[in-house]
């Protein structure tokens, strides 16, 4: 199905000419819904959304909206929608000078994820915000959120007026994240998003304060929209009592190309006999696995401890200080380009999108 058509909100406010441009992609989520006849919580249009915040006509820039043929609510996100977000940026990107998604939080950070490693050379912010609480109620976090998230995509240096945040990245609250950084870490409260392993990219205080030292910088070539993602893929997370059939059942299935395997601590795993030929076999068998720490914080150091020595001898890639949602769609991601396996593991240990940080800290003294 086809978006809906592109609707302008407003082309200036009192005559000025608009400093920016912004086209908002309206997905679903908390953020634009509403109580159905069951007293559920469920998407709305955005047409009605857009009449709830006329003050959005302030903002002194150009402001477009499309919406998704049929909003979700982002647990039933699926890959397939990441691609046809892509496809909007690419095919709206000379247009417009930063993009806004609105998006359901409970897998934002997948999807931001996601366009991250789908926009290559991306050389604009896309910026995904949504709510806790919805837009049409009186202590919505929505206004804010996507206030802000618009300040940002159409955001420029000061002085050198070239683009601030050339990342896919997620606002929230108050804070801006690296989009392969990103984690829901609470449902109830306003400040449900965490950036893990890296400094936020910005805070919104009274002022915006970015920290422009941590960006991505500008990329010297346009940008290449992939259209590929495969979905054999899985994420297996080791917890102690875990048996031969549950292993084996996981990775022995129809097709799996790729497994996630969220490890302990700073990788390690069971050194039985067994579990180790179970991964053997798969990786035998041609599966790709992407060791990844259960713990928010740290790295996977393979080798450190006897109960990851043979990891690497396995060809089992250690993931460092990736998240899982930044893991498994890095994962969709890569095998989807279709490259020889020694390309593939390759890619997959490297960093793509500031997804891993090499080496210490990047900006000591930056609250995490
Ligand atoms: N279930 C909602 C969603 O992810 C939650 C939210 O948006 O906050 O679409």
């Amino acid at each position: 199905m086809e978006p809906t058509p592109l609707i302008d909100i407003k082309a200036s406010a009192h005559g000025q000419q608009p400093e920016a441009s912004v086209l908002v992609i309206y997905t679903g989520g908390t953020v634009g819904m509403a109580y159905n006849k069951r007293g559920e919580l469920a998407p709305m249009r955005f047409d009605q959304i857009r009449k709830k915040m006329p003050e959005l006509r302030q903002l002194n820039m150009r402001i477009s909206v499309l919406s998704l043929p049929e909003p979700i609510d982002s647990s039933n996100a699926t890959p397939q929608n990441w691609l046809q977000i892509a496809a909007l940026v690419a095919e709206h990107y000379a247009r417009y000078d930063g993009f806004v998604v609105l998006h359901g939080t409970d897998t934002m950070a997948y999807s931001a994820a996601a366009l991250s490693y789908l926009l290559e050379n991306l050389g604009k912010p896309v910026v995904f915000t949504g709510a806790q609480v919805p837009l049409g109620r009186i202590r919505t976090d929505a206004r804010r959120n996507l206030v802000t998230a618009l300040e940002i995509a159409a955001a420029r240096h000061p002085r050198a007026g070239t683009v601030r945040v050339p990342e896919v990245c997620l606002f929230f609250s108050d804070v801006l994240i690296r989009g392969t950084r990103a984690k829901k870490v609470e449902s109830q409260h306003f400040n449900a998003f965490k950036s893990e392993n890296y400094p936020p990219l910005a805070r919104a205080g009274i002022e915006l304060e970015y920290h422009d030292h941590l960006m991505r910088l500008l990329p010297g070539a346009p940008l290449r929209a992939h259209h590929q993602l495969d979905d054999r893929v899985v994420v297996l997370k080791l917890f102690p009592g875990i048996t031969e059939r549950v292993l084996r059942t996981v990775l022995e299935l129809d097709d799996l190309r790729g497994c996630v395997l969220e490890t302990y601590g700073s990788g390690n795993a069971p050194t039985a006999p067994w579990f180790l030929q179970a991964l053997r076999e798969a990786r035998e068998r041609g599966i790709q696995l992407l060791n990844v720490s259960q713990c928010e914080e740290g790295r996977v150091i393979q080798g450190q401890y006897e109960t990851s020595a043979s990891f690497a001898e396995l060809g089992i890639i250690g993931g460092e200080d990736i998240t899982t949602e930044a893991a498994i769609t890095k994962l969709m991601f890569v095998l989807g380009l279709g490259r020889d396996a020694v390309t593939t593991a390759r890619l997959l240990g490297q960093d793509l999108r500031g997804e891993i940080s090499l080496g210490q800290p990047v900006a000591p003294g930056i609250r995490f």
